[in-house]
C-alpha cells in the first residue's frame, strides 16, 4: 500500500467501530505461526499503554495444532471467538507436506480451517499490497533500474468462490478409470461484489485498475469480463486494462512499476500475489485483509514455513502488517496504522534485514553504514526495533 496513502477503505468495510475498546480472536495457528503473532501482539500492546484505547485478546485454537488438540482444524472454541470478535487476527497454519499427511485431508489446514473461516464470514475481497519503498528495494532479486521508484501495487483477490470453492467429485468412470473433477463456479453478484471494490481503490489510488483474466481459454473470465463492463458503468474515471493472467506474471517481473491495482479470480490472486512476494524478495513481506460484509480477518499471505519455525529467523513484517491494516480497515485508527507502517519501514531502511531478505542484499548498498551482515536481525531482535521506533512515534505525535 502507498506509505502516502494506506487507508484502504471500502464501501463495504465492516463498519469501524467508534470505541475505544476492541475485541480480537487471535488465532495464531502453525509452525512461525506464533512466533510472529508474539511481535503483533507487542504492537498492539503497545498501542494499548500509549493511546486511549483497549484490546481484548481472545486467543483461540485453529489449524493443524487445533486438530491435533480438539480434533478440528476449526474447533467450536474458534468459531466461538471469531463471532465475539470486532475483527480476526490470524496468523498462518498448516504442516510440512510430509506431517500434513497425519491428518485427514477434510481437516487440513486450508480445507479444515482457512476455506471454512473465509466462508463463515463471506470475506470476498482479499487486500494484498506488495510493497517496496525506494529505501527497501534493495531486498528485491529485481534490477534496480527495474524498480527505480520501488514498488507499489495493491492486488485485490476475489476469496470466497471459483474453483477453490466449487464442488468437487473424485471416483472410476465408465472405463474403470480413477478421475477427479472441480468445477469453478461463480455467480454474477460474486464477481460484481469484488470487482466494485477494485474500481474503488483504483479510484482512491491512480485511477487505473488492471483487470486480470484468461478469457481466451475460461468462459468463467469472458463472464468476470461481461461483468466487469456493467461495473465500470459507474467508474467512468477509471481506466481499465485487461491482461490476460499469464502476461500478467511476465509483466509482474519485467516491469512491475506499469501495475497499481489489479484485480482477479481466487485462484489466478493465489499465485500471483505469491509472485508479488517474490519481487518484494520474500513472502515475509506480504500481509493481507480478508474483508466481508460485517466481519474481516487479517493473515499474511504466506504459509505456516515449517522449514524455519522454532529458528526465530522468521520475519514478522507479514504479520505485524496485518495490525496496521486492521486497525485501519477495522478500527478506523488510521493514524496509530500509519505509525506502525512507518515504524517498521524505517527499522529496514536503517540497513537492518531478517535473515529471508538478507540473501538479496547487493555488496554495495549500505556499504556506508554497518554491513549487512552485521545488521541481520532474528524475529525477536525485529520486534525489539519496531517497539522502540514505534513507541518513540508515538510519543512524539
Ligand atoms: P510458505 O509460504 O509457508 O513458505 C514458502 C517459503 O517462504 C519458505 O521458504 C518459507 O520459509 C518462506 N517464508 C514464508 N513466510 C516467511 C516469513 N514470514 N519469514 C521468512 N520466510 C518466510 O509455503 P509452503 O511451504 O508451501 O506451505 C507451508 C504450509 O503453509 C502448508 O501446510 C500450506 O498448506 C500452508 N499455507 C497456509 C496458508 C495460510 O495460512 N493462509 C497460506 C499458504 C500456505
Amino acid at each position: 500500500m502507498s506509505s502516502a496513502d494506506q487507508s484502504t477503505t471500502t464501501s463495504t468495510d465492516p463498519t469501524p467501530k467508534v470505541t475505544n475498546a476492541y475485541k480480537i480472536a487471535l488465532l495464531a495457528g502453525d509452525a512461525i505461526g506464533p512466533e510472529i503473532m508474539t511481535q503483533a501482539v507487542r504492537v498492539l500492546d503497545l498501542l494499548a499503554k500509549h493511546r486511549d484505547v483497549e484490546f481484548e485478546l481472545l486467543e483461540a485454537p485453529f489449524g493443524a495444532g487445533a486438530y491435533f488438540s480438539h480434533g478440528k482444524a476449526f474447533p467450536d472454541e474458534a468459531k466461538q471467538a471469531c463471532d465475539a470478535a470486532d475483527a480476526i487476527l490470524k496468523g498462518p497454519v498448516g504442516l510440512s507436506h510430509a506431517e500434513s499427511q497425519k491428518i485427514p485431508v477434510e481437516e487440513q489446514a486450508e480445507r479444515g480451517a482457512i476455506l471454512p473461516l473465509r466462508a463463515r464470514y463471506n470475506t470476498y475481497a482479499n487486500f494484498r499490497p506488495i510493497y517496496l519503498s525506494p529505501d527497501m528495494s534493495h531486498f528485491s532479486p529485481l534490477k534496480q533500474s527495474v524498480i527505480p521508484n520501488g514498488i507499489d501495487i495493491l492486488l485485490i483477490r476475489e476469496l470466497v468462490g471459483g474453483l477453490y470453492f466449487g464442488a468437487k467429485e473424485r471416483g472410476v468412470n465408465a472405463d474403470g478409470k480413477r478421475y477427479v473433477k472441480e468445477t469453478l463456479e461463480y455467480d454474477e453478484n460474486q464477481i460484481r461484489q469484488v470487482l466494485i471494490i477494485g474500481f474503488e481503490q483504483a479510484r482512491q489510488r491512480k485511477g487505473v485498475l488492471h483487470n486480470i483474466h484468461k478469457s481466451n481459454v475460461l468462459m468463467s473470465s469472458v463472464f468476470w469480463n461481461e461483468v466487469l463492463e456493467e461495473v465500470r458503468v459507474d467508474f467512468p474515471d477509471v481506466e481499465v486494462i485487461h491482461l490476460l493472467v499469464d502476461a500478467a506474471a511476465t509483466a509482474l517481473c519485467l516491469n512491475p512499476g506499469q501495475f497499481d491495482v489489479m484485480v482477479m479470480e481466487n485462484m489466478f490472486g493465489d499465485i500471483l500475489s505469491d509472485q508479488g512476494g517474490g519481487i518484494l524478495g520474500s513472502l515475509g513481506l506480504m500481509p493481507s485483509a480478508c474483508i466481508g460484509p460485517e466481519k474481516a480477518y487479517y493473515e499474511p499471505s504466506h504459509g505456516s514455513a515449517p522449514d524455519i519455525a522454532g529458528k526465530n529467523i522468521a520475519n514478522p513484517y507479514s504479520m505485524i502488517g496485518c495490525v496496521a491494516m486492521m486497525l485501519d480497515m477495522s478500527f478506523g485508527l488510521k493514524a496509530e496504522s500509519d505509525a506502525v507502517w512507518a515504524a517498521m519501514r524505517s527499522v529496514f531502511e536503517a540497513g537492518y534485514t531478517t535473515a529471508d531478505l538478507s540473501v538479496h542484499e547487493p555488496e554495495n548498498k549500505h556499504s556506508d553504514t554497518q554491513s549487512a551482515a552485521a545488521k541481520k536481525v532474528s524475529t525477536t531482535e525485529f520486534g525489539d526495533l519496531v517497539m522502540i521506533e514505534l513507541e518513540r512515534l508515538l510519543t512524539s505525535a
